[in-house]
């Protein structure tokens, strides 16, 4: 029996991925262009996935659990646990405008196009504000949407700020604040959530020790 975790195939979150299971003492080989390998020392198998699929992968069974940021979880609204945050992929979903955008206040967005790869979550904060906008998805490059006249406004994510400052805009809202989470099938078996909780047992003890 062995517990099926999924983690981001590249990109921002696959290297603390790796690190954290590392650090939790289980040796995994991820060679190059490897969908899937196995631990060596722990009963352990990781699935190298898009980020955006892997809520779908848990929901399904497919994978056991998963780590992925919290934004993606709340995004694509699928039924799994969030067990644990792991404390990086730290970043928060805002709102952003030209600079030349005479912001005072959520209000100025009403009737606005605003731009995201996050329609759900951008919908739901609206909605919570009172505030009805025209939400187009677009899956990239958000930030330069208002440069090119498609939109009044963007939401996306932001870390140090610096996109969004290249590209003329400047952050008005935070929407969100994020962070990578591990996140779990609803039904486990039992011997599945006894691997799990061995290994939340030690994540939780490597996250003590660096605070
Ligand atoms: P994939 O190819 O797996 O779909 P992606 O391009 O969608 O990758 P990344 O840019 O690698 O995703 O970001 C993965 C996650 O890292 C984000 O969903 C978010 O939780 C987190 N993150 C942390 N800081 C940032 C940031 N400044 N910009 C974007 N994502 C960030
Ligand atoms: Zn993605």
């Amino acid at each position: 029996m062995k517990l099926k975790i999924a983690i981001q195939k590249s990109g921002r979150l696959h290297e603390d991925s790796i690190k954290l299971l590392k650090e939790c003492g289980i040796d995994i080989n991820n060679g190059v262009n490897k969908l899937k390998t196995e631990a060596s020392n722990f009963p352990l198998e990781v699935f190298f996935l898009r980020d955006d699929d892997i809520p779908q992968y848990i929901e399904d069974g497919v994978a056991d659990i998963g780590i992925v940021g919290e934004n993606v979880v709340l995004e694509k609204q699928k039924q799994v646990n969030i067990v644990q945050k792991l404390g990086f992929g730290k970043c928060r979903l805002s709102m952003a405008v030209e600079k030349s955008f005479d912001y005072t206040g959520i209000q100025d967005l009403h009737n606005k196009r605003i731009a995201t790869s996050y329609p759900v979550i951008v919908g739901d904060f609206l909605k919570s504000n009172g505030i009805s906008a025209e939400i187009h998805e677009i899956s990239g490059s958000v930030e330069i949407a208002p440069g090119i006249g498609l939109a009044d406004a963007i939401c996306d994510l932001v870390s140090s700020g610096s996109t969004l400052f290249m590209n003329g805009l400047k952050e008005v809202e935070t929407v969100l604040k994020s962070e990578a989470v591990l996140a779990a099938c609803h039904d486990l078996q039992p011997a599945q959530q006894q691997l799990l909780d061995k290994l939340l047992f030690r994540i939780q003890a490597v996250r003590k020790a660096k605070n």
